[in-house]
């Protein structure tokens, strides 16, 4: 059986290497090299993440067994502790803020004493109309209106009451009642998932990617542009040239729709409302540090967020990459960068459209109509764009293994 994976991602990698033993595989990549948004560039010897910082870690064991067993051994690997800080106000607290709230108290009583008084009045009944809703109702007032809903604003680039909350979940630390007040009484803990993460001991995130890739047949500098289901060899095919018995694709599902012969009005439809945000950002060589990320929730400042990259690196030095959502003039990011003496010079930069997908009002409807006519047609999609998802890599490695045993099971 032939099976054509569309896009060399994380996800069409992963995919790819899962089902690669038992069945005739290959993978059409539109890109001169693999890798898809995670590939870093070489910059007077720097990886630079063109898009992110890409970290890996992961809950989900099978995830990790896959990477250290198979892909690249765990002694190939540096272990690093996450330090992330805030820039909040004219002072800095550590990440995730519900759990720095003596940092705050240490900084301005009055602001801490209500938050806390705030996180203890808000009632949290289970039911939200919109992510606004969701960061009142679990977090009070003080928190969402100082924090939350800025930052959010900054990072989605539109208004928390316009988008849905369904992805914020598993993605935020929340606190109970007894937690909230743990970090009030004790040095705030970081738990969240990545509080330690695996870079390469190579310091450079393509050595992982080239690992996955191994092995693999792929061709590269093809764009898929049309996909067509011949009726009577119950084939794939694939701009009239590849013939396949399954696809699996991981390449933006809105852009993909548009390249099947035949799909109804209410789907190209509901492909058309799909929206992404792109980013922009720019590498810097900087002070030292051992942050890892600094996030700048402040509308004073362009960018949202630094990523330390320099501190992923054995010996860490210091360079980061400062993000921002939306397309940006290298210049307006390089002048915006110059009020902050910690970013002492840019190195390069990068604009891309395809970053954060948006949990809009739409989301769920068109996602239900797209997701229901592949599954009819029987084209299998994975991945952050193929699904329409905040996955990580590890999200995407783990729905790959889920998708490669259910493809094995059933042929
Ligand atoms: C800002 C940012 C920071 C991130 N940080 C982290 C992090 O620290 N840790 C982490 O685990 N994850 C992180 N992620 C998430 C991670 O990047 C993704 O989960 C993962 O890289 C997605 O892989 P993918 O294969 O699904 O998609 P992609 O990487 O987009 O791969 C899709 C591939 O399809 C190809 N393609 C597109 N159109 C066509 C076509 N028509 N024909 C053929 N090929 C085509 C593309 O060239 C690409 O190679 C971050 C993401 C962002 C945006």
């Amino acid at each position: 059986m032939k099976i054509g994976i569309l896009g060399a991602g994380i996800s069409g990698l992963s995919i790819a290497r899962l089902l690669n033993n038992q069945y005739d595989v290959e993978i059409l990549e539109k890109a001169s090299i693999h890798g898809g948004i995670a590939r870093t560039r070489d910059v007077n010897g720097i990886a630079y993440h063109t898009i992110g910082g890409h970290c890996f870690n992961s809950k989900h064991k099978d995830v990790l067994d896959f990477v250290f067993d198979n892909i690249l051994p765990i002694t190939e690997w540096n272990r690093i502790k996450r330090k992330s800080r805030i820039k909040f106000h004219n002072y800095e607290i550590d990440y995730p803020i519900e759990f720095s709230i003596r940092q705050i108290f240490e900084n301005d009583k009055d602001l801490a004493q209500r938050i806390t008084v705030d996180f203890f009045k808000a009632i949290d009944n289970g039911t939200y109309d919109n992510l606004k809703d969701w960061f009142l109702k679990k977090f009070g007032d003080t928190l969402a209106y100082e924090y939350f809903i800025p930052y959010n604003k900054k990072i989605w680039n539109r208004l928390p009451e316009e988008m849905d909350y369904s992805w914020v979940e598993d993605k935020l630390p929340v606190p109970n009642q007894e937690s909230f007040f743990r970090g009030l009484i004790n040095k705030s803990e970081d738990n969240m998932a990545h509080f330690e993460f695996y870079y390469p001991k190579s310091n450079n995130q393509n050595t992982f990617i080239d690992a996955l890739a191994k092995d693999i047949i792929i061709h590269y500098n093809y764009e898929v542009e049309s996909v067509n289901y011949n009726q009577i060899s119950k084939k794939w095919h694939i701009n009239n040239d590849k013939i396949y018995d399954i696809i699996i694709n991981t390449t933006p599902i809105n852009r993909f729709i548009a390249t099947i012969s035949n799909v109804p009005i209410d789907v190209q439809e509901a492909a058309k409302k799909l929206k992404v945000n792109g980013i922009s950002n720019v590498l810097w060589k900087t002070k030292d540090t051992d942050k890892t990320w600094t996030y700048l929730p402040d509308s004073k400042y362009l960018f949202h967020r630094y990523i330390h990259i320099g501190s992923f690196f054995r010996p860490s030095n210091g360079y980061a990459i400062s993000e921002v959502i939306g397309s940006h003039l290298v210049e307006e990011m390089i002048q915006s960068g110059r009020t902050d003496d910690f970013l002492i010079e840019p190195l390069d930069h990068n604009n891309s459209d395809m970053a954060y997908i948006v949990f809009d009002e739409n989301y769920s409807s068109s996602m239900n109509i797209i997701r229901e006519y592949l599954d009819k047609i029987g084209i299998y999609t994975l991945g952050r764009f193929g699904e329409w998802q905040y996955y990580n890599m590890d999200i995407c490695i783990k729905k790959a293994i889920d998708m490669a045993n259910s493809i094995k099971k059933e042929y």
